[in-house]
């Protein structure tokens, strides 16, 4: 990539490119090549434009398929198509719907029709000719009982769509056939409404018969659409009874749940506080899928090599291993006298695990997540040293740790497993006092544990099954906060999805980098939360948009060292008070929301409208 590429040159001369990809294939390859964004291009980063026109909140953004248009839904109740290089309104789409618009996706091989999904229940397709004539939309569908938050499409079949509402429901839609609400023919794709509200869903990109469903719990479907009966549906809209026939029995193999192991463990029973997985998505291989926990961190899941939430519950005979590598031991002869901070220690952890990891790195990083104690801090450390059994079974501190964080995270079954083979196979140290402590604290975390209530939901033996077996994910990310409202994004960003990007709470737009999990850059995005994050499909542009009533567009711009006033100067401030406010309770967070404000933005309004 040029080094001097500056913002004309993105704004302008991708206008060209794509305007010369019909013509020549090789102008495609070079647009391919300004797509990629490295290091330096995200630390450049800065506001390209601000898009003019909404009347309120933009929940929603949807890129056209060839990047050349962007659409956004709007509180307003209008989508706006823009031209994104010209920074230009191309129309605005005034939709029937009565409700908050929260999904906008473009339908049909030439994405000429809009389908929308709204607070008013309802789905709506039309072409942009029929809203600006006010013909009747080809499809306003009332099926729902709930806000409809998430549509999705899929990439083989441009004429089929899904929606994903609170009211538990996934409809399917196929604009090749008369959709009727009244009748019997409606398709619900899946029925969760006995135990969940659909809160997100992602078709995969290259196995389109594979559907996630996020819901107001920790866990996501992966639905195989193969082996999905669909059920049909009927309302009955005089009585607040659902008529409806009841939902075809399940092939329990039609679908694979995914969770954090710490949460999918706690949920297993009675949920003690509230989560919601706000959206999911997969990377263009279709090998990883990206979840933002609301009232939690970003999950990153490998869905074709998935770790098992209980490998942490039995202890495997890890002496068996072999070809140990020596630990360099760099960080015990570190004197004790160096002051860093642990967030700067977890940095340089990261950096060198994603490189070349030694046993003590992981052993410094677990240490660190122990003593810091974010939400999720303590199951992240206890995989550490989890891995470093594995690898270095010789290493003493790595069980000594595991134990300690199973006894912090109140699984004291399986803390009291381990300690038992690690007495077993390190008997010199059985009479030493730190065993004596453990097994001290193993009993009083077991005492605490049983006189806890019981209180398991009744679910079915199905769905607890699935639950147990749920997959763990691969990596998280730590920085924002999602607890305010339920339709934040978290995408995958650059051509090899080496970055991962999302909106927060606090205003600000946060970049990682993909395999570090360090943050790249962090940016000002809004005056009180940015919601949606969307990277063009093909340049080196993403659009933003939240509680302000416009869109704005990033592109690294500027040259290098210049000044940038959307930079965030200090995002560790920001992060730690972040992760503060995801652990208030939602009364402590308002008043939070209210006074917290460390945005350079000053004198911007408060926002009128709050999208939950
Ligand atoms: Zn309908
Ligand atoms: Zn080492």
């Amino acid at each position: 990539m040029d080094g001097s590429l500056r913002k004309t040159d993105v704004s302008c001369n991708i206008v060209k490119l794509l305007q010369g990809r019909e013509k020549k294939a090789e102008i495609g390859n070079i647009l391919q090549q300004h797509s990629q964004f490295t290091d330096a291009l995200i630390k450049r980063l800065g506001l390209e434009h601000e898009l003019e026109g909404h009347q309120g909140c933009v929940n929603c953004l949807q890129w056209s398929s060839d990047g050349r248009r962007l659409a956004s839904g709007s509180d307003d109740t209008n989508v706006m198509i823009w031209d994104p290089f010209r920074h230009r309104l191309l129309k605005t789409v005034h939709t029937p719907h009565i409700g908050n618009i929260f999904s906008v996706k473009f339908v049909g091989s030439d994405d000429s029709l809009i389908a929308t999904g709204a607070g008013d229940c309802r789905v709506v397709v039309q072409s942009v000719e029929q809203a600006v004539r006010h013909q009747t939309p080809h499809l306003d569908c009332g099926c729902h009982m709930g806000r409809v938050k998430r549509l999705a499409t899929s990439p083989d079949e441009p004429l089929l769509f899904w929606s994903a509402s609170e009211d538990g429901l996934v409809i399917q839609y196929d604009m090749r056939e008369p959709h009727e609400c009244a009748s019997t023919k409606s398709k619900v794709f899946v029925d969760l409404s006995y135990t969940s509200e659909v809160k997100c869903i992602a078709v995969n990109p290259v196995r389109s018969h594979l559907i996630a469903i996020g819901a107001n719990d920790c866990f996501i479907r992966l639905f195989d659409r193969r082996m999905v009966k669909t059920s049909t549906y009927r309302i009955n809209h005089t009585n607040d009874l659902r008529k409806r026939t009841p939902p075809e029995p399940q092939d329990p193999r039609c679908v694979q749940y995914f969770a954090p192991g710490h949460l999918a463990k706690d949920a297993r029973g009675d949920m003690t506080y509230k989560l919601a997985a706000t959206y999911v998505t997969f990377d263009s291989s279709g090998s990883d899928m990206l979840v933002n926990m609301g009232g939690e961190q970003i999950y990153l899941f490998d869905i074709n090599n998935p770790r098992y939430v209980n490998e942490l519950c039995v202890p495997e005979n890890a002496s068996n291993t072999k070809n140990v590598r020596p630990c360099c031991n760099i960080y015990r002869s570190r004197s004790n006298g160096t002051k860093i901070t642990s967030n700067r220690k977890l940095l340089k952890c990261n950096k060198k695990i994603s490189s070349q990891p030694c046993a003590c790195d992981f052993i410094e990083r677990a240490r660190t997540l122990f003593n810091r104690k974010w939400t999720g801090d303590v199951y992240s450390a206890a995989r550490d040293y989890l891995h470093v059994i594995r690898n270095w079974n010789d290493n003493k501190d790595a069980y000594i740790g595991l134990i300690q964080c199973l006894i912090a995270l109140n699984w004291s079954d399986e803390a009291y497993h381990w300690l038992d083979y690690f007495s077993s196979n390190f008997v010199d140290y059985n009479d030493s006092a730190q065993i004596k402590t453990l097994h001290d604290d193993i009993a009083s975390c077991k005492t605490k544990k049983d006189e806890e209530i019981n209180s398991e939901k009744a679910f079915s033996d199905e769905e607890k099954q699935l639950r147990l077996e749920s997959r763990d994910y691969e990596t998280h990310f730590i920085g924002h906060c999602n607890t305010t409202t339920d339709i934040k994004e978290a995408n995958f960003l650059g051509e090899n999805a080496n970055f991962i990007c999302a909106g927060s709470d606090d205003g600000i737009i946060f970049i990682w980098d993909r395999k570090t999990t360090n943050i790249a850059t962090a940016l000002w995005g809004d005056g009180s939360i940015v919601n949606c994050v969307q990277p063009h499909p093909s340049a080196c542009l993403i659009a933003t948009s939240g509680i302000d009533p416009m869109v704005k567009l990033w592109s690294p711009t500027g040259e290098e060292g210049a000044e940038n006033s959307r930079v965030v100067v200090d995002p560790w401030a920001a992060i730690e008070a972040n992760q503060q406010r995801m652990v208030m309770d939602p009364f402590e967070n308002m008043l939070a929301n209210m006074g917290y404000r460390v945005s350079p933005l000053e004198g911007q309004d408060t926002p009128t409208c709050r999208t939950s």
